[in-house]
């Protein structure tokens, strides 16, 4: 009897398993926190988990693939019996370099970190900010972006506040059927849970900088909701304002994220040009960002037809060795 049990029980197991799966709603996530683990997976490649949490009751990992500037979520047993990498091997990774290289002196207040491409690229990477706002998405930024004659999935990086979600359930779920789509291949940045401004105060006292900011809790939380979300965060951060200091930047680079600024912040007056990390808004409250960049495209449609220049994902804008 107990022998028929362990040859059939299996195949109803899993059976059980996957049906529940697909019927019970996601687990909640909680305990979520920075680590460092560096190992070594699949092919002798180093990776490292840079996040740890509980998806319900089980241990998770987010390991960052430091050459393809990308996360996966694995269970913290594989990490956890992989092969440790070796000292300083992960110091020497791609993504490594590249976050010394845009978190080190000297620590501009406005737009510290990656404004454009690192390397000769052909084409441009389009970033569009959610900050909190009481208009609704911009949908005519997409309709733009799926009009262009290039290849879909198009790429685009969202800054997303947690405090635009909150606002906007309906346009965010709106943003991920795009994504699931592949009408768009959202790159998340970190854009902070609450996205806090003070019109009335000066740069250096407002945004992140702001009195009793909780710097860690504000970019944790808004991983925290994408993970809740089922999407994978990007190890990119944009701060609110564009604005940061030594701190701060310090701080980030011990959580393992780059920021990104932008070179061509269309609605202050700057033109892109080839390697550009192109800044509007899509949030509703940048409608002349918009315009140019509906005329920007105008200008581009035929070298994006010949394919003599694209949008790029905002990890192939890193390159140097
Ligand atoms: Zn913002």
């Amino acid at each position: 009897m107990r022998g028929c049990r362990t040859r059939t029980l299996p195949f109803f197991l899993i059976l059980i398993i996957s049906m529940t799966a697909a019927e019970l709603p996601a687990a909640p996530i909680a305990d979520y926190r920075p680590a460092l683990v560096p190992f070594i997976g699949e092919g002798g490649k180093v990776l490292a988990a840079t996040r740890r949490f509980l998806r319900g009751a089980e241990a998770r990992f987010l390991v960052l693939d430091p050459e393809r500037f990308a996360f996966r979520e694995m269970d913290s047993q594989a990490v956890l019996a992989a092969p440790p990498a070796p000292d300083g091997a992960w110091r020497e990774t791609p993504f490594a370099r590249a976050l010394a290289r845009h978190t080190s002196p000297p620590f501009p207040l406005q737009n510290n970190g990656l404004r454009e491409a690192e390397r000769p690229v052909p084409g441009f990477f389009l970033t569009a900010d959610l900050c909190p706002s009481g208009r609704p998405l911009d949908r005519v930024l997409f309709a733009e972006l799926a009009a262009l004659p290039l290849k879909k999935p198009l790429p685009v990086a969202l800054a997303l506040s947690g405090r635009w979600v909150r606002q906007h359930p309906e346009d965010f779920a709106w943003l991920k059927g795009q994504a699931a789509a592949e009408t768009i291949a959202v790159t998340w940045v970190n854009h902070s849970l609450t996205h806090p401004y003070d019109p009335a105060a000066p740069a250096e006292r407002n945004f992140l900088l702001g009195p009793g900011i909780d710097f860690q809790a504000e970019v944790l939380g808004l991983e925290r909701l994408l993970v809740e979300e089922g999407l994978l965060p990007s190890p990119f951060f944009r701060f609110p304002g564009l604005v940061s200091n030594q701190r701060l930047v310090e701080e980030l680079a011990s959580l393992n994220l780059v920021p990104v600024g932008s070179n061509a912040w269309l609605a202050k007056g700057e033109r892109p040009r080839p390697g550009s990390i192109i800044l509007v808004h899509a949030n509703g409250n940048e409608p002349e960002g918009i315009r140019l960049l509906r005329e920007f495209f105008t200008r581009q449609r035929e070298t994006f037809r010949q394919r003599d220049a694209v949008l790029l994902p905002l990890r192939e804008a890193f390159g140097q060795p």
